[in-house]
């Protein structure tokens, strides 16, 4: 598949409608924004620090998960193929004093030029808005260092995924707008534990993030049933 044939337009402009409101924690991002703290200390646990580390967030957007991690010390370039999603992320930069290097570009053609560049590569919540996962997730493995980590999350393909992730979140709870997202795009832990080891990656740890809809509270825990984060490295 071409590098150009695996950005789907319509999600691009999906994002590109709204991107205005990245930073607006009561917009369509809020679950992001309520998500985010969980995720960074995630990262930071398996990746024993942040500091200094080289870090590459694809499909960064609007830079949330990007300044999070740069607040902690590391380095960042950010990823994105929406144009105006990193427009957003710059000037934010203005606002919170960080720095961060926000460029457009597929990973596929990242990869091509920055070969084993980074200590933690990054993709959250992106995998099931692209036509072909599998090419992410090889570029992605490409870009790390010997001994870098790599952290995905993307929702699993089940009945009570597509019920708490497509009817619960956009329409019953409205937390999402109505076609966020495609439940055949779905992807299942196996699925993409067997396109990791293709890339000579093992699988150090699956977690699940959970929504409490009573509480409002999002949590980590053993669950993987709905939204899920994986941690994989390279066999040594
Ligand atoms: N990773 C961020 C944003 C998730 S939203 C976070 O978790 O906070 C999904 C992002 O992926 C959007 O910004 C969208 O523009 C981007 N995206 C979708 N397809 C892409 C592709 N093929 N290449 C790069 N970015 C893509």
């Amino acid at each position: 598949m071409s590098v150009e044939s695996n950005v789907d337009p319509v999600e691009i402009d999906k994002f590109q409608s709204i991107a205005s409101r990245w930073w607006d924690r009561e917009s369509e991002f809020k679950p992001l924004h309520e998500i985010n703290p969980l995720r960074v200390s995630y990262i930071e646990r398996q990746a024993q620090g942040l500091e200094d580390k080289c870090i590459l967030d694809i499909g960064c957007g609007g830079g949330i998960l990007a300044e999070a991690l740069a607040q902690k010390g590391a380095r960042v370039t950010g990823i994105d193929m929406a144009e105006l999603s990193l427009k957003v992320a710059r000037m934010h930069l203005h606002e919170s004093a960080l720095e961060i290097d926000y460029q457009l570009s597929t990973v596929e053609a990242f990869a091509e030029d920055n070969e084993a560049q980074f200590d933690i590569v990054t993709c959250l919540e992106m995998l099931e808005h692209v036509p072909d996962p599998a090419s992410i997730i090889t570029s992605a493995s490409k870009l790390l260092k010997p001994g870098g980590v790599l952290f995905l999350s993307t929702i699993n393909r089940n009945p009570k995924s597509f019920a708490l992730a497509i009817l619960g979140a956009e329409y019953i709870l409205r937390m999402l707008p109505r076609g966020t997202h495609e439940y055949k795009k779905f992807i299942k832990p196996s699925e993409m534990a067997a396109q990791l080891r293709a890339c000579g990656m093992k699988i150090s740890d699956i977690s699940g993030m959970i929504y409490n809809p009573l509480s409002g509270n999002y949590s980590l825990g053993r669950d993987i049933d709905v939204n899920y984060l994986m941690t994989a490295r390279f066999d040594d």
